[in-house]
């Protein structure tokens, strides 16, 4: 067997291959001390935003249920209002016919101590014109009954819509409170949790964690597998790989600015 100088077996017994990477690569691959905070820290932040997820959103949820029953509350005052001020008008035109009735009857009862013809043709004229009067105004007396009645039917509705929607938000309330509840205990653990844990990494890494967390959907520090950033998918430099293998320096995307380790 012949054995050359970069492949065969070596004292140890191990097989070398000149393609296969160097096993002292893997052992220098360091994650920085301070990188591997962020990353725990991260894994609790994760906790913390997939428990108040559905949470966060219910504020903005219950404002948009509650501007829907506000509406359906201001047309049901709003026919409320109309169907109370027709019935008033309609009761005020009823009481002009009884009163136009009442001075009906009165000249009716003057025709019989009248004292002469004219007296007489001037009350029949009276009757007349306060007969014609009257009959107008029970026309629309009538027609305003009768807008009572649709007015009516449109209020029932209106009430209806707004009490099915007032029912339905406030089974949204106390769900949403359960929802709060059942939660609570889980986030309180998780932030306790999470407050030792910032101890050790510098003030303005932490600041710059916080801000990447907000702004890149929750993942401020990133793997990086053969050579590409997990966050964006674009190729990281070599000068950044040296870096990320001495896992002395913190590095970042150049492009997507997370922080970024090694996985492997
Ligand atoms: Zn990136």
């Amino acid at each position: 067997m012949t054995v050359g100088p970069r492949s065969g077996l070596s004292p140890g017994g191990l097989w070398l291959d000149s393609s296969a990477p160097l096993p002292a690569a893997r052992h220098t691959n360091t994650v920085h001390p301070h990188v591997k905070k962020l990353l725990e820290l991260q894994k609790v932040d994760q906790e913390i935003s997939s428990l108040t997820k559905d949470i966060d959103a219910l504020p903005a949820e219950e404002a948009k249920r509650r501007k829907k029953l506000d509406e359906l509350e201001r047309v049901l005052n709003e026919r409320r209002a109309r169907l109370q001020k027709t019935e008033l008008d309609s009761r005020a035109l009823d009481k002009a016919v009884r009163g136009s009735d009442d001075e009906i009857k009165r000249l009716n009862e003057r025709l019989n101590i009248v004292r002469n013809n004219a007296e007489y043709q001037a009350t029949l004229f009276q009757i007349e014109a306060v007969r014609k009067d009257r009959d107008v105004t029970q026309d629309e007396c009538l027609k305003l009954l009768e807008a009572c009645e649709t007015q009516k039917a449109e209020t029932a509705t209106a009430e209806s819509a707004w009490s099915e929607e007032k029912k339905v938000f406030d089974a949204f309330l106390a769900e949403a409170d359960k929802l709060r509840q059942s939660r609570a205990g889980g986030i309180a653990a998780a932030r306790e949790r999470r407050k030792p844990m910032t101890e050790g990494i510098p003030e303005d890494l932490l600041r710059e964690y916080d801000g990447l967390y907000k702004t890149r959907e929750h993942q401020a520090v990133c793997p990086v597998e053969k050579s590409y950033c997990q966050g964006c998918y674009n190729k990281i430099t070599m000068n950044d790989t040296a870096k990320l293998l001495g896992g002395s320096a913190v590095v970042r995307c150049g492009s997507c600015q997370r922080i970024l380790y090694l996985t492997r």
